[in-house]
């Protein structure tokens, strides 16, 4: 376990099983993948720059980002592959698009003429994906809109200012046993592909993570992100590598008398006599506070319970019956600590929440310390 002392409490990133959980989503994708990383909200909390740089050797087609400005920041620290933006474009992001040589999803064909006219002015022509909206509601084109959108959107084929590079939908259950709709929603990529026709170089591709491995080449390409940085996705499918730990210091034992309150509302009263240990974490740390009386942590191999509500800055747990624990310890709030380990989807679920909203709540404060160890 990494224990820089300075530090207050903090974030081990495991490079080698990042590395890995992209090879087996590519390995899913069949003899030929193309595979796009999202590093959306700085790769999901984990850090967006390092990400790139672990991952950039393993043949990524490109990195996508949900906006301008994390596509920007990419391109300026010297990524010199595509760049996708997803979240749907709009004409006030289209002139810092073209600048940084982003590529957009459009949902709206009616903006692709304005698009193509800030291509050609720059003097470079804009990459497009084409979002159908087979389900998830929330962007794209929907497929029944085609016909009736296809004089607006000629210039995918036809305008020096844009160039068409892919066509995609977003799963919205194919992390369900079962997969409700997974079919249907990759039917209706295909059979918008079939409507516009695009030329062999546009890439069409429906995979999440999850996606990646309920449909494997049938998606056409992936766009994985949770299961890359180790959260599950799916009871049925392969699990990830646990790519985080979340560690904080022991600050202060102290051994309570019968009776003795904890915390704000002093939720906790100790029963007889126990042993309590403060964390120097809390929720300005991104430890969801539902987890006060309810969640868990690991000390010196062993799980202990989170007791009183967690606090801002620190959370306490009860080590009664674990010896030796002193001030300067590390305890771990996610990942492994000799033989237990508290899985990234546990905590979630202790949180009543996903893996994703754990990991980008994680907070600033917090240094991501990223090893190469096994
Ligand atoms: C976030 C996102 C993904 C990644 O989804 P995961 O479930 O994290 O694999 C893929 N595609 C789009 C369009 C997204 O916004």
């Amino acid at each position: 376990m990494q224990s820089p002392l300075r530090t207050r409490a903090w974030i081990d990133v495991r490079a080698p099983a990042l590395r890995r959980n992209f090879r087996r989503v590519a390995e899913a994708m069949g003899p030929d993948p193309w595979v796009l990383p999202m590093v959306k909200a700085d790769a999901y909390g984990l850090g967006a720059p390092e990400v790139v740089r672990v991952l950039r050797a393993e043949g990524p087609a490109g990195w996508g980002v949900a906006t301008v400005e994390e596509g920007v920041a990419l391109r300026q620290g010297g990524a010199s592959e595509p760049i996708v933006v997803f979240t749907p474009a709009l004409p006030a992001d289209f002139e810092r698009v073209a600048a940084h040589d982003l590529e957009v999803a459009v949902s709206d064909p009616r903006l692709l003429d304005r698009l193509s006219a800030v291509g050609r002015a720059c003097g470079r022509p804009v990459g497009v994906h084409l979002e159908v909206d087979t389900g998830m509601g929330r962007a794209g084109v929907r497929p029944e809109q085609l016909d009736a959108l296809a004089g607006a959107l000629r210039p995918l084929r036809e305008s020096d200012g844009l160039r068409w590079v892919g066509m995609f939908t977003h799963l919205h259950s194919a992390d369900e046993a079962g997969g409700p709709g997974v079919g249907a929603q990759l039917e209706g990529l295909r059979s918008a592909a079939r409507a516009l026709e695009p030329p062999p170089s546009v890439r069409v591709h429906a995979a999440n993570s999850a996606g990646a491995f309920r449909l494997g080449a049938e998606a056409g390409g992936a766009r994985p992100g949770i299961f890359l940085y180790g959260g599950r996705v799916g009871p049925d499918q392969p699990e990830p590598e646990a790519v985080v730990a979340v560690r904080a210091r022991v600050v202060r034992v102290v051994d309570a008398a019968p009776g003795a309150t904890l915390g704000y509302g002093a939720t906790h009263r100790a029963d007889g006599p126990e042993r309590w240990a403060t964390l120097a974490i809390g929720y300005g740390d991104g430890l969801p506070r539902v987890l006060g009386n309810r969640g868990e942590a690991l000390i010196a191999g062993r799980r202990v319970p989170i007791i009183g509500r967690v606090s801002m800055d620190v959370t306490v747990v009860n080590i009664s019956g674990v010896p030796g624990v002193e001030a300067g310890n590390a305890a771990t709030l996610v990942g492994r600590d000799g033989g237990e380990e508290l899985l990234l989807d546990e905590v979630a679920e202790a949180a009543g929440t996903i893996s994703y909203e754990i990991l980008t709540g994680l907070a600033p404060r917090l240094p991501r310390i990223w090893t190469e160890a096994e």
